[in-house]
């Protein structure tokens, strides 16, 4: 199917991603939340009213949860301290979803470790 085959193409290689773009202003984000670890910024193809995606500003060989290590502890728990955070600034706290795909076969296309923060609309279940 065409996703699947997209989302190959798009395997992780570990090179930068836009998201280090973002990360150095180079190009633009609309920033929701940020920290010394982590930014937050509006989703450029919004699959909900409120979507917004959370990245720790050092990769640091997190390119995808699959990749992860046991080193990465704290960083994992600060980015989902920050999507909660990012919950309440955008007023959806009582009624929203975290989403991370990892690997081709969840359709990851930016190999940077990321949360999708969704919500501002009834959410369906189970997800595509
Ligand atoms: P998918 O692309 O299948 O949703 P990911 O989980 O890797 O897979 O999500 C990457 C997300 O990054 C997408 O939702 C995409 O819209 C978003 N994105 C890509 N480029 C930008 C950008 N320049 N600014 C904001 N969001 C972006």
């Amino acid at each position: 199917e065409a996703a699947a085959r997209a989302a190959a193409v798009n395997a992780d290689t570990g090179a930068p991603t836009i998201f280090d773009k973002i990360i150095a202003k180079e190009i633009p984000a609309s920033v929701v939340y940020e920290d010394q670890k982590v930014l937050a910024f509006r989703d450029i193809n919004p699959q909900a009213p409120v979507h917004v995606l959370v990245i720790p500003k050092s990769r640091d060989g997190l390119t995808e949860l699959g990749k992860a290590e046991q080193r990465h502890e704290d960083i994992l728990g600060h980015l989902l301290y920050a999507a909660k955070i990012v919950a309440e600034k955008e007023g959806i706290v009582d009624g929203f979803r975290v989403v991370i795909n990892s690997g081709p076969s969840a359709c990851q296309s930016v190999y940077h470790l990321h949360l999708h923060v969704l919500g501002g609309r009834q959410l369906k279940w189970p997800a595509g």
